[in-house]
């Protein structure tokens, strides 16, 4: 069956897209990925995301689907591994399915990469960040570590000392050792005693998958007029396609232009 739009993606850019696609009756489907509800569903707190105070990422996310949800967005959880454009058709294979529609959204977010090192994942959220310009201001006058190397990690030392951060040590990940902590917070990089940790690595967009959509050097979709791609009825939006800016209500409002395109595109 060819679906009118499919979104790739179920973080803020994809599932605002959703709403506005609802709403115009189009009966979006929104393929999921393995994260669903994107990358503010690993981070404990939340204030610059307007109308929702001081929340968790959860919080957030699960407010925003159920508002998707109450206006028939349909949800499937499954991982794209190709999208092509075949004829009038984008054609998407998953791990679970394969996929055709009119026009497709590709709202799949950029990762940090991640070092790997123990308790990293254990304390990702909970004293460990990958995102300076949400979470710096948490750690106002405590201590913490920036994990990372070059002039990258210098700049993130600067930002920190800026907001008010007391920067105990710049590591290098290879010589950083392990996160460790009493369970439910970070309290140790390697040796260092500390509050915090800046995991200050590249981010890599989510875009392995597309076939003949136009990416920079490092993956990010290349856009015109915002949301449109290299490939006519593909469009992108958020982190994915945003090299500079990667936040929340960027990404949503990213989300809701490319859908409102979309809808022009499809009549
Ligand atoms: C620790 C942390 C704290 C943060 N704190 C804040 C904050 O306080 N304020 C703020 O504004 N921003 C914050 N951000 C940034 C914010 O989370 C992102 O800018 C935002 O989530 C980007 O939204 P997105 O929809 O573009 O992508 P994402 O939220 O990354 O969502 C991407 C979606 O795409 C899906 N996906 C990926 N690949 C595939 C595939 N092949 N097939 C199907 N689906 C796929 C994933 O499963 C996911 O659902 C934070 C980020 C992190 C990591």
């Amino acid at each position: 069956m060819m679906e009118n739009v499919i979104i790739v993606g179920s973080g803020p850019a994809g599932m605002t897209a959703g709403i506005y696609l609802a709403r115009a009756g189009l009966s979006p489907l929104v393929l999921e990925g393995m994260e669903s509800g994107g990358q503010l569903m690993t981070t404990n707190h939340v204030d610059n995301f307007p109308g929702f105070g001081t929340v968790t990422g959860p919080e957030i996310i699960k407010s925003i689907r159920s508002q998707a949800e109450r206006l028939g967005v349909r949800f499937q959880m499954d991982e794209v591994t190709n999208l092509e454009r075949k004829g009038e058709a984008i054609e998407l294979a998953g791990m679970i399915g394969n996929y055709s529609a009119r026009a497709v959204l590709v709202a799949t977010g950029a990762s940090i990469e991640k070092t790997g090192l123990p308790g990293e994942a254990q304390y990702w959220g909970r004293g460990v960040s990958g995102c300076l310009t949400c979470d710096a201001a948490f750690y106002k006058g405590k201590r913490v570590v920036v994990v990372g190397t070059g002039p990258a990690a210098q700049a993130a030392k600067n930002y920190l000392e800026k907001v008010g951060d007391i920067v105990v040590g710049v590591v290098a990940p290879a010589e950083a050792g392990s996160f460790s902590g009493d369970g439910a917070k970070l309290t140790k990089v390697g040796e260092i005693e500390t509050d915090g940790a800046f995991i200050v690595t590249r981010r890599i967009p989510q875009t392995k998958f597309l076939k003949g959509v136009e990416l920079d050097d490092a993956g990010t979709i290349v856009t015109h007029e915002r949301v449109f791609t290299s490939v006519p009825g593909v469009f992108a939006a958020g982190d994915c396609a945003q090299p500079k800016f990667r936040q929340a209500i960027i990404a949503a409002g990213d989300g809701a232009y490319a859908a409102l395109a979309i809808a022009a595109y499809l009549k």
